[in-house]
């Protein structure tokens, strides 16, 4: 049985006196409650004292003043992550040709739809080799990467400086997996072809630059170390 069902069997005069009790209680409730509010905050923060708590503590009692103590976070240094791995797909199987291996590769297969040389109008400074997004291109020569990015009109690019000085520029490429300042070998995958920058179809836009920076004939320079493409050509 709850207690508040209790009054029900006790008689009028302990009904009385429980209810005075309990009037006084509460009344003392209310003082404490009043003295501790006037004190500010006694609890150390913890908000106030249940009224049933209340009312058994002694009238005027005095809440002790918890003070917490202050915590210093302690300063936790991260250490530094490894650096992120540079991804770096296997080369692909070289070509041989006469029992030594190739120096220079074809570096997309694909179709030729615009070749070197005067195209509306203008200079077209390198080939265009239609292809599917994402079909790999591979680096024509072994050497350096000098640029892995983006480039104006080319979308990304990524260009390669080769030991005879000259400069293959690979262009409107879809993702590249080189970075600047890496060395590659030839037939190495360095990007794929993409649809970015001034491009109206997915292409690889493959320019040879010779050292003094002049855009030269890219089939001439493939050719010229051995390599015969085998683009097919549309018109
Ligand atoms: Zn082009």
């Amino acid at each position: 049985m709850g207690r508040h069902s209790a009054p029900v069997v006790m008689s009028t005069s302990r009904k009385i006196t429980t209810a005075a009790a309990a009037a006084g209680a509460v009344f003392g409730a209310g003082q404490l409650f009043a003295t501790a509010t006037a004190a500010a905050d006694t609890t150390g923060g913890f908000g106030a004292v249940p009224p049933e708590l209340e009312a058994m503590l002694p009238a005027g009692f005095e809440l002790p003043q918890i003070a917490l103590p202050e915590v210093q976070l302690p300063q936790v240094q991260l250490p530094e992550g490894p650096a992120a791995p540079v991804i770096s797909w296997p080369a692909a199987p070289q070509d041989v040709i006469g029992g030594a291996i190739a120096s220079t590769y074809q570096p997309v297969k694909g179709t030729l739809t615009s070749g070197y040389g005067p195209r509306w109008g203008s200079h077209h400074g390198g080939v265009d080799i239609a292809a599917p997004i994402g079909t790999e291109i591979r680096s024509a020569a072994s050497g350096t990467v000098i640029n892995a990015g983006a480039a104006n009109g080319y979308g990304l690019w990524v260009q390669i400086l080769h030991d005879d000085g000259t400069v293959a520029t690979y262009g409107h490429i879809d993702s590249y997996t080189v970075v600047k300042g890496q060395t590659v070998a030839a037939g190495d995958r360095i990007a794929t072809v993409g649809n970015r920058g001034q491009s109206t179809g997915p292409h690889l836009h493959f320019e040879v630059w010779d050292p003094s920076a002049s855009k030269i004939d890219p089939i001439s320079w493939l050719q010229a170390r051995g390599v015969n493409p085998d683009w097919a050509v549309s018109a």
